[in-house]
């Protein structure tokens, strides 16, 4: 079982992950997540594309060509592009989808198609992108990629869909056409129309000060820059940090960083590289630090921003089974460098936590690197290497040195120290926004749903539906396996005699990322995939077999009480197969109490009553469980085969004169008349107890006594109880509880 996670976030890390949970709960960041998301098919694709296209050594290359013949190249081309090549364009497409989705779950906003979002996003790309001169075709395509035209598609996206959305719910945009047609997206298209139409106008407008304003200024600059021969930058330590970090500041924003800054690579990096080799060729030492290959070799290791450091930080310090599971995934692609499906998958792209990291660990890797040459412990890289040459081996071949490995391996640790505490806390963080949509999700199915049993948990919109899907598919395995799924006991106590005479078995679901999912959810999500019998069977297995091992333990008459779910009960088959568990198990019928709730009990349903008589029949006892919590009828009490009432926690508050006493102490008669057994739940305090044993009730179950504990300390607790005389009876109502626990 994976490390059990503690809730003790480091102090220093609070601030920055309040801030880190505000970013990634708005709207902008979820959709942002969701359209980056989108490509990953394409992106994984298209790596692995990338690698056949350009294999790491030339032999691999000679071999396929071969193999393939040259058509093999035109092959990959045709699927980069399909892939990569139209990245942008879906990411577009996600984000303005999902940022409508949201928009529409908001209360009062008025409801959008998501497509038509989609479609006037698409026209304000294309209005921007479009060539403003003949035959740049080849610009038009660069735009649609994921390398080179994401930022810009994600800016556009995120400037046209707001600003479509917001024109929506103005009243004066909106013409209400929406009875034109019977079709209802053809309604909703007319009655946006002029809100898409003002949108399209704005980016036109923008269109238009770009080309008249903004272009001459950039191509001055471009052209001064490159006047300028900068060749000598190539041995200062402050021109590869700021390289490095400007390169990696591009990429945050999904801007391909080396293909931005392809100047400084064209007139420094490839200059320096070339020179570099004729100078080893020549028998000289080669001149310069910072080349094309230094980069690729020492900085990108698994890719830019040093990626491959974040693997590992995921597989040896990251705490949940989920990234480790991420990071063997990457790591075949990582290794030869290629890291789009972390760059988008994870995803690191407008990732506010781990920008500090994506930037800081190449820059400390290129300082490394170049302390070890200025320290002449390593030569400098005089090799041209294909980029796609696997890290650690890449350090020999671009250095001729085995220095060069060692180099890599001192900075992939140092990468990795300093992505780990990032790890932990995007992991916290995840971790924290699980719980609140379980809590969420608890909600839903603790919520009274008119008797429907539909699929409660999997049809729910946004996040809730999307984490019961996932746990629904998780819940399968875990259901036989026992670190996963297992009971604990919830001793119950009799004032009177002091005694324990019986435990509830609680189910328990320790999910190896998300931690305990409530019971009441896990069987919701049972119920919803048809899991409820088999894992009903189970825990009345787990139960039945624990009162078996206690049975030199605890008193003869100790029962055992599981809770039912109504769906088990409706099968005809379900009191035979209760009665051969029992068999297998060698345990007596009159051990077993079966909790049944009235709120949601199907009556009046044949299966389920004549299971339960027949159950009772046959000497397994039968509790009506949660009574009085909202759905009381007393109906119940006459058509049920009942032994024990439980009474919900909901009333075991009683104050002197309160409506719960006038309640208690009627259920109380009314147990006595139809000769049932009485137990409150939820007993907290000792001021309860009293009261409650001034009403009449002796049994009890709750927090004051004990919790619901593991199988060894129940049973110890059991024994304490019975030898200490702890619950003794005092005279009159009263009685002290020494030591409860
Ligand atoms: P329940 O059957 O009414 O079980 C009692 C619940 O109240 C348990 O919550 C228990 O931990 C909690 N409880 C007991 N004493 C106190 C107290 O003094 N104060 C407070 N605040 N709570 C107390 P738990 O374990 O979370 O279970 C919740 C519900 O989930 C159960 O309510 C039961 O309806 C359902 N459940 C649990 N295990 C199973 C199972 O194996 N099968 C089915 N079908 N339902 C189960
Ligand atoms: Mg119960
Ligand atoms: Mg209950």
């Amino acid at each position: 079982m994976s490390k059990p996670m503690t809730d003790e976030t480091p102090a220093r890390s609070i601030r920055l992950l309040a801030i880190a949970e505000r970013i990634d709960r708005m709207p902008l960041t979820i959709a942002i997540r969701r359209g980056l998301a989108l490509p990953l098919p394409l992106i994984m694709t298209g790596a692995l594309t990338l690698l056949l296209r350009y294999p790491p050594t030339a032999a691999i290359s000679r071999l396929s060509s071969q193999l393939f013949g040259p058509q093999f190249d035109y092959l990959c081309d045709s699927v980069i592009a399909g892939t990569f090549g139209i990245g942008s364009l879906v990411a577009l497409f996600g984000f303005a989808y999902a940022l409508t989705q949201l928009h529409n779950q908001r209360v009062g906003y008025r409801f959008v198609d998501p497509t038509i979002t989609v479609v006037v996003a698409l026209s304000c790309f294309f209005t921007i992108v479009a060539p403003v001169s003949p035959n740049s075709s080849a610009s038009l395509m660069a735009s649609l990629s994921i390398g080179q035209g994401l930022f810009q598609a994600l800016l556009i996206a995120i400037l046209s869909g707001s600003l479509f959305l917001r024109l929506c719910s103005v009243r004066y945009l909106r013409i209400p056409f929406n009875r034109i047609s019977n079709d209802t997206l053809v309604g909703d298209v007319f009655t946006v129309l002029p809100a898409a139409m003002v949108t399209v106008l704005c980016f036109v407008v923008l269109k238009a000060m770009l080309v008249w304003v903004w272009f001459p200024v950039l191509q001055t600059v471009q052209n001064a820059l490159v006047a300028s021969p900068v060749t000598q930058l190539s041995n200062s330590l402050v021109f590869g940090l700021a390289y490095e970090t400007a390169t990696q500041v591009l990429w945050l924003f999904g801007i391909h960083g080396p293909n931005a800054l392809y100047a400084i690579q064209q007139h420094v990096l490839a200059p320096a590289a070339d020179a570099n080799v004729r100078a080893l060729a020549s028998g000289a030492t080669p001149p310069f630090i910072f080349t094309f290959d230094f980069f690729s070799v020492f900085a990108r290791m698994g890719g830019s921003g040093g990626t491959l450091s974040l693997i590992v930080a995921l597989l040896a310090g990251g705490r949940t089974r989920h990234g480790r599971k991420l990071a063997l995934f990457m790591l075949v692609p990582a290794l030869c460098n290629v890291n789009e499906p972390l760059l988008f998958g994870l995803p690191l792209v407008l990732n506010p936590v781990y920008a500090i990291p994506f930037i800081l660990a190449p820059c400390v890797q290129v300082l490394i690197a170049w302390l070890a040459i200025v320290a002449h412990l390593m030569p400098k890289a005089g090799y041209s290497v294909v980029w796609t040459t696997p890290a650690l081996y890449s350090g020999y071949a671009a250095t001729g040195s085995f220095a060069g490995v060692l180099v890599q391996l001192l900075a992939l640790a140092a990468g990795t120290l300093i992505y780990i505490p990032f790890v932990r806390i995007a992991e916290d963080l995840a971790r924290r926004k699980g719980k609140d949509v379980l809590a969420s999700l608890l909600r839903v199915t603790e919520s009274p749903d008119g008797g429907q049993k539909l699929k409660r948990c999997l049809d729910l919109p946004g996040e809730e539906g999307r984490m019961a899907m996932a746990l629904a598919s998780d819940l399968h395995s875990a259901v036989d396996a026992e670190r996963q799924m297992f009971l604990e006991f919830q001793p119950q106590i009799d004032s009177r005699t002091g005694r324990v005479f019986g435990a509830e078995a609680l189910l328990r679901w320790e999910h190896p990322s998300l931690g305990r999912v409530p019971p009441p959810v896990t069987i919701a999500l049972a119920d919803d995939v048809d899991q409820i019998d088999r894992l009903g069977m189970r825990v009345l297995t787990l139960a039945c077999r624990q009162r078996v091992a206690w049975r030199d333990r605890l008193p003869d008459d100790f029962t055992i009480a599981v809770n039912l779910s109504p769906r088990q009960l409706t099968n005809p088959r379900f009191h035979d197969d209760v009665i051969d568990m029992l068999h297998r198990e060698q345990l007596s019928p009159t051990l077993l109490e079966l909790e049944i709730t009235e709120s949601t009990v199907l009556l009046p349903d044949v299966n389920t009553i004549g299971n339960l008589r027949r159950l009772r029949e046959a000497g397994v006892k039968i509790a009506l469980d949660d009574f009085g919590m909202g759905h009381t009828s007393l109906h119940y009490l006459r058509e049920l085969p009942l032994d024990t009432v439980k009474i919900d926690r909901s009333l075991a508050d009683v104050k002197p004169g309160s409506v719960n006493e006038h309640i208690i102490r009627s259920i109380a008669e009314l147990s006595r008349t139809l000769n049932l057994l009485l137990v409150v739940e939820g007993v907290e305090t000792e001021r309860q107890l009293k009261s409650l044993s001034a009403l009449g009730c002796h049994r009890f179950q709750g927090y004051f006594f004990a919790r619901p504990l593991a199988a060894g300390i129940c049973a110890d607790f059991v024994d304490d109880a019975h030898r200490e005389s702890r619950f003794a009876m005092q005279a009159g109502d009263a009685f002290i509880v020494r030591n409860a626990r």
